[in-house]
């Protein structure tokens, strides 16, 4: 079935060179640090390095969990690293990074989800770059308010948690995860007053109205930020892309996400959770 879909060319990698770039790449190559960006290879890095924002990875690379979309390894966590905070810190210090993202596996092992580290590398991140603007993409927590709120606590600028597919695919998609616990997590951050974002992949089969639906269940749980990108199989193993979404129709997307309600949306064929992240700082200033 893939084979049938040739990657279109709107797929293909632009690169990009800048100075910012190759002295950004130069210091983590130094330094020996540890981004998303590299090590998930992502195609935008050479923008988003420019841009002076990158992703982080918090709590270990291996996920309790399973999605069938994600190419992270899959096991028995190791013990969280209680000086992660303050080396993942010190990273955003040398990389002289404006927008900080941070992400995790999802540890359903520790009894606190891993909110307690969460919430510690926040401040650190804070402490040592007091102007950097600091986004967390956090797991669903199973909904406990008691687990996020030590998460909002910490007081990031943004907290997003991904819903990553439309309602009927969850369960096809996601492993362990339900769209309403996301759901219940999502409102709960908006609820604070952060600001709260979330994500869908397409090119999962999922219909228009579906997407339309998922926009709409997102606006009413209090997201104003969102990204639309495109499912790619990280491995034969992975699920098949079901279809190479249309730049026009991720535009199509996001006059609609605006329309009903987000302030800010990324929607096209490389766009990642945390592209272009920084700029929803702007507009939508709930906090
Ligand atoms: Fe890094 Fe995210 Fe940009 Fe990709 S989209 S390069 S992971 S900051
Ligand atoms: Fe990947 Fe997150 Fe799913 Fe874990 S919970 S497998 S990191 S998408």
């Amino acid at each position: 079935e893939v084979t049938r879909h040739k990657k279109p060319d709107w797929l293909k990698i632009k690169l990009h060179n800048s100075s910012n770039f190759g002295e950004v790449a130069r210091i983590v190559q130094e330094h020996g640090l540890h981004t998303i960006c590299s090590s998930g290879r992502c195609p935008n890095q050479a923008e988003c390095w420019s841009r002076r924002t990158a992703t982080f990875m918090i709590l270990g690379e291996i996920c309790t969990r399973s999605c069938k979309f994600c190419a992270t390894a899959t096991g028995k966590p190791l013990p969280p690293d209680p000086d992660e905070p303050q080396k993942l810190a010190r990273s955003v210090r040398l990389m002289g990074l404006k927008h900080c993202v941070v992400t995790s596996v999802t540890r359903d092992d520790l009894p606190d989800g891993g909110a307690e580290i969460w919430a510690e590398t926040v401040r650190a991140v804070r402490r040592e770059n007091p102007d950097t603007s600091i986004e967390l993409l956090i797991p669903d927590f199973d909904a406990r308010e008691d687990l996020i709120d030590t998460v909002i606590a910490a007081k990031p600028d943004i907290i997003g948690h991904n819903v990553e597919t439309v309602a009927r695919l969850t369960s096809q998609v996601r492993s362990r995860a339900r769209y309403e616990v996301s759901l219940k997590t999502l409102s709960h951050i908006a609820r604070s007053g952060c600001r709260t974002k979330s994500g869908l992949m397409v090119g999962l089969g999922e219909t228009d109205d579906e997407v339309l639906a998922a926009i709409d269940d997102l606006v009413a749980n209090g997201v104003r930020i969102m990204t639309i990108g495109q499912y790619l199989r990280p491995t034969l193993k992975h699920l098949p892309v079901a279809d190479y979404v249309t730049p026009e129709k991720f535009a199509t997307y996001k006059e609609e996400a605006l329309r009903r309600g987000m302030l800010y949306v990324e929607s096209g064929p490389m766009v990642r959770s945390s592209y272009m992240a920084e700029k929803a700082m702007q507009c939508c200033g709930s906090k």
